[in-house]
């Protein structure tokens, strides 16, 4: 299925059969102090991975080994719905970005904040070669405009895949201001160069989370149209939606802020936002 832009809504959600699969970890890189890349790999070809450009938000879910057996259950599909094991506890699932696919290897590529409050996190801490993990979806793609005259995108660790996708995936001339929160500023993640870009990395443990609100509010948009893109902690965007809707006033369809985590929250389903948001 697939909803076309207009001029009111420029961003088209196209949707993709849902596909269980149990993958394996077939490397894994330090790329932060906390942040490592896993490859997993096993990709079958007669099950095509859709990896679509400009959909930087694209993701799946992760499905984690049963604490008690270590084993993963994954669910099924019946009638393109998913279907829970049978006689067994509810699998964990997580969302994790997509931040790469290689066909051709048959792998993707996801990149884990390391943190040791939940599952996903542990698991990524400890994730051996070898280790197997279920990946369901990606459902749909959120396929971004690319004609605008300037991206703004703004975000904690979590967000740190997408952002360079869109920095991948955005073409070459596109104006984008790029505001990242660390822990600290010695833990830099590595996000793609391109030319017209500005990255700004924030320090969250000299100046806490609402760091990333207050960069965002002195940023100064060039004239034309503007698209906001921003994700992380739920709560240090609250700021960052208000000044969207009351001062920069941009149209809902030309803004997509979303919540990936929320302190103190196990499994936050990102599409139940705060009413307040
Ligand atoms: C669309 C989408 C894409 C995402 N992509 C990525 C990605 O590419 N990489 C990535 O690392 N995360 C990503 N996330 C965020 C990730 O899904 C959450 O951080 C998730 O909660 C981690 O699960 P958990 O089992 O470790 O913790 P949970 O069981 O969900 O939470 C347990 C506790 O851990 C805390 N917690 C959760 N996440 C973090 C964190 N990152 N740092 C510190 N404390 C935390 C919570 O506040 C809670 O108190 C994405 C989320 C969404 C919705």
């Amino acid at each position: 299925m697939s909803k076309q832009s207009t001029e009111d809504s420029p961003i088209r959600l196209v949707m993709h059969p849902l596909v269980p699969r149990l993958l394996h970890v077939a490397g894994i890189e330090a790329l932060t102090p906390s942040m490592r890349r896993i490859t997993l790999a096993g990709l079958a070809p007669e099950a095509p991975f859709p990896f679509t450009p400009m959909a930087a938000s694209d993701h799946v879910k992760l499905v984690f080994p049963e604490a008690e057996t270590g084993q993963i259950h994954l669910p099924t599909v019946v009638d393109d719905r998913l279907a829970m094991p049978e006689g067994r506890p509810r699998p964990i699932f997580r969302d994790y970005t997509v931040r790469a696919h290689d066909g051709g290897a048959g792998t993707l590529d996801i990149d884990f904040v390391l943190h040791q409050h939940g599952p996903a996190g542990l698991w990524a801490i400890g994730a051996q070669l070898g280790d197997t993990l279920g990946v369901l979806g990606p459902r749909g793609s959120h396929i971004y405009p690319s004609d605008f005259d300037q991206y703004l995108i703004a975000g904690d660790e979590t967000a740190v895949p997408a952002m360079a996708r869109w920095l991948e995936e955005l073409p070459p001339g596109a104006q984008a201001t790029v505001l990242v929160t660390v822990a600290s500023l010695a833990e830099q993640p590595a996000l793609p160069h391109r030319v017209g870009t500005s990255v700004t990395f924030l320090d969250r443990s000299v100046q806490g989370a609402g760091v990333l609100a207050q960069a965002f509010a002195s940023v100064v948009p060039v004239p034309g149209r503007l698209f906001v893109w921003a994700a992380g902690e739920a709560g240090s965007l609250k700021p960052i939606r208000r000044h969207v809707r009351e001062v920069l006033q941009l149209p809902p369809a030309h803004v997509d802020i979303d919540g990936y985590w929320k302190l103190g929250v196990e499994g936050l389903d990102h599409h139940e936002q705060d009413s307040d948001d």
